[in-house]
C-alpha cells in the first residue's frame, strides 16, 4: 500500500473534493477572464475553452486523485480488523469513534474498542 510517511494518505474524499473546488474557482475565474478580455474569442469558442478547462483540471486530476485513494486504501478496507467494526466509515478510511484515520498497520484503538457491525 503507497502511503505516506506519516501513515496517513496523500488523498481523502474530502481533500479531493475541495482541491476540486478549489481548481472550478480557478478555472472559473479563468474563463470570465477569456470571455472579458479576449476580444478575437466567440461565444461558442469560449464554451469550448472552458469545457476544456474544466476536465483537464477539475474533472481528470479527480479521476486520478480517486483512483490512487482506491488504490491505497483497498487492503484496510478488504482486510483489517476495523473493516469489520461498527465504527469504521470506508468513505473516509476513518474510526468515528477516534475520528482518527486507520491503515494497513495502524489500528488506532488497538482492538480494543472493536464491536462487531
Ligand atoms: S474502534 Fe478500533 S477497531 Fe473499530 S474502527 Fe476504531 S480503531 Fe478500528
Amino acid at each position: 500500500m503507497a502511503e505516506n510517511v506519516e501513515g496517513t494518505y496523500r488523498n481523502t474524499i474530502g481533500s479531493i473534493v475541495s482541491w476540486a473546488l478549489f481548481r472550478a474557482a480557478i478555472v472559473i475565474g479563468l474563463a470570465l477572464l477569456l470571455i472579458e478580455y479576449v476580444r478575437w474569442i466567440d461565444y461558442s469558442t469560449w464554451v469550448a475553452l472552458t469545457l476544456i478547462m474544466i476536465y483537464a483540471a477539475v474533472i481528470h486530476p479527480m479521476q486520478v486523485q480517486y483512483r490512487i485513494y482506491q488504490d491505497e486504501t483497498k487492503n484496510v478496507i478488504d482486510g483489517t480488523l476495523c473493516a469489520s467494526c461498527r465504527y469504521f466509515e470506508p468513505t473516509g478510511v476513518l474510526c468515528s469513534k477516534l475520528d482518527e484515520h486507520v491503515s494497513e498497520d495502524v489500528i488506532p484503538c488497538g482492538g480494543e474498542l472493536w464491536e462487531p457491525k
